[in-house]
């Protein structure tokens, strides 16, 4: 059977793409075409934003609990599809349905936050600014903003940023990643029932030239942009040239430390779910596990070891184990594995020991799909490439340090900050953590410390090149620009 080509979606329609280019979009588990994405031309981008600035001015002049309506009625709906939303998503993505079910959770989570914008879009009243005067600050939509999508959390990332733009009275037309457009495809189905007038949703499929053409679009007032960190300093610098709001996103290199102390059975479960859940693949993955102590270092090198072994490795839709905990499925593409493979061999090359190889491992009845088993490299030190490179597989490097004053260097001297935890029961190390470990999301005790979706999302250093995060009542600020009215109060006659 021929692929199916996907559709764009504008002014409340999906429309086919005139592209004269297609990319196929693969399985990464059997390596089957599911289905062909245009490369949407800058004429198409155009027209989505035209349609979407139409909309701006009746949206932005709806009651915001109007316009909170639909949302209610979205996430609805997400969950009466999610589990049908989750096969498709792991289709096209190859996590596992369990991380899949957790994606959706938070997609849906996300929406619910925004269905509170009538209490969060207030703005502030200084009553006597003056003699006779008050000053208002008033919260004010912008018009369009756009969205390029990664391909790591096909449903999960948009969602960042799309119920919040909607309902602070804005329109927003999304690019997903062209590697997992499939999601959003079924999403934009569910989107198009909710509601929502014409023009107020648009999604316009592409890679980086259709990308490009929606930073440059004149109408789009900002770029919610989440990726690679080399793709996300591009996209800051265009929309910095061009004066549009900005938040960039980035890659990221995930530490654990593990104190001497440290509840070592949990601990041992916990980090082995936060480096292979996804493959690796998340930018909350740990990719570093930093040992405190030569004996915890031997400890949790023999235990982790032991606990990678018994990973299962698979197609995720495979019913043998399609519920499985800590199934690992392929990594994206074949591409994308020949780059870990390279990573791995680079970091035997700097003096790093192989001690356990994920490269040799064979999926039966899955000769087509791109996997790699668990990989372990042991006596990593800062400053080696498998340190300081992102590599985004099922690879961890495990480094011995002397102290925590180490440990605390090693993540803050770091190119990212995107997250990092720390395992110890001592409130002492604790708090020492949380005041000195410079990433943007801290765990203690929790190797995956990606906040709900009610607290900012977001890294430092150039896991983010842009200053507000993305989620919750932080990205209103992004949405919104503030208006100020400095207000004079004459007597009566
Ligand atoms: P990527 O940078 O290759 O692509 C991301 C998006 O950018 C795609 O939609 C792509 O079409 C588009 N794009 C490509 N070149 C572009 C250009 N020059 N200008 C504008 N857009 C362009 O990233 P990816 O491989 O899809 O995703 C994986 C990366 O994303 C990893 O580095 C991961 O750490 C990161 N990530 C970060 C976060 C975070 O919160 N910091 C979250 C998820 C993923």
């Amino acid at each position: 059977m021929t692929p199916t080509v996907l559709s764009n979606y504008w002014n409340g329609a999906f429309t086919p793409s005139a592209a004269d280019r297609t990319l196929d979009v693969e399985n990464p588990s059997t390596g089957e075409v599911i289905s062909r994405v245009p490369l949407s031309p800058p004429e198409e981008v155009d027209r989505a934003v035209r349609a979407a600035a139409a909309a701006f001015p009746a949206w932005r002049a709806t009651p915001v609990a109007r316009r909170v309506q639909p949302l209610f009625r979205l996430a609805e709906r997400l969950r009466q599809e999610e589990e049908a939303l989750c096969r498709i998503l792991v289709a096209e993505m190859g996590k596992s349905l369990p991380d899949a079910r957790a994606e959706m959770k938070r997609a849906i989570e996300n929406v619910e936050a925004a269905t509170a914008m009538p209490l969060i879009q207030v703005g502030e009243v200084l009553t006597g600014a003056s003699f006779e005067m008050d000053g208002e600050v008033l919260p004010m939509p912008l018009g369009v903003f756009g969205m390029i999508a990664p391909y790591n959390f096909p449903a999960m990332v948009p969602f960042w940023f799309l119920p919040y733009a909607v309902a602070t009275g804005n329109t927003f037309v999304l690019k997903p990643s062209e590697r997992v457009p499939n999601t959003m495809q079924r999403i934009f189905e569910i989107l198009d029932e909710v509601g929502l007038p014409p023009g107020v949703v648009s999604m316009v499929h592409g890679d980086r030239t259709t990308a490009e053409a929606l930073i440059d679009h004149p109408d789009v007032r900002g770029i919610s942009f989440v990726g690679s960190t080399a793709v996300a300093r591009q996209v800051a610098i265009r929309c910095a040239t061009l004066g549009k709001r900005c938040q960039a996103f980035g890659s990221a290199k995930n530490h654990l430390v593990v104190m001497p102390d440290a509840p070592m059975d949990e601990a041992i479960r916990n980090m082995v779910t936060s480096c292979y859940g996804c493959a690796g693949q998340r930018c909350m993955a740990a990719s570093v596990i930093v040992a405190v102590g030569s004996r915890t270092c031997r400890e949790v090198l023999d235990r982790f070891l032991d606990a990678s072994r018994k990973v299962s490795v698979g197609n995720p839709l495979d019913p043998r184990f399609a519920d499985e905990a800590m199934l690992m499925g392929p990594v994206i593409s074949a591409r994308h594995r020949q780059s870990i493979l390279d990573r791995i061999a680079e970091g035997v090359r700097e003096g790093a020991t192989l001690a356990l190889d994920g490269r040799g491992l064979v999926v039966p009845d899955c000769p087509g799909g791109h996997f790699l088993g668990p990989t372990v490299l042991a006596d990593v030190r800062p400053g080696m490439a498998c340190h300081r490179q992102e590599i985004f597989g099922p690879v961890v490097a495990v480094m011995e340090v002397a102290s925590f004053d180490e440990a605390i260097r090693v993540i803050n001297d770091h190119p990212y900050g995107n997250g990092a935890s720390l395992y110890t029961r001592s409130g002492y190390w604790e708090r020492r953590f949380k005041m000195e470990a410079q990433a943007g999301m801290l765990g203690i005790n929790v190797g995956i410390p990606a906040p709900v979706a009610f607290l900012p999302f977001g890294g430092t250093r150039a896991s983010m090149l842009s200053d507000i995060k993305a989620q919750g009542r932080e990205v209103v600020r992004f949405f919104t620009e503030s208006r100020i009215v400095t207000r004079r109060f004459w007597p009566e006659d």
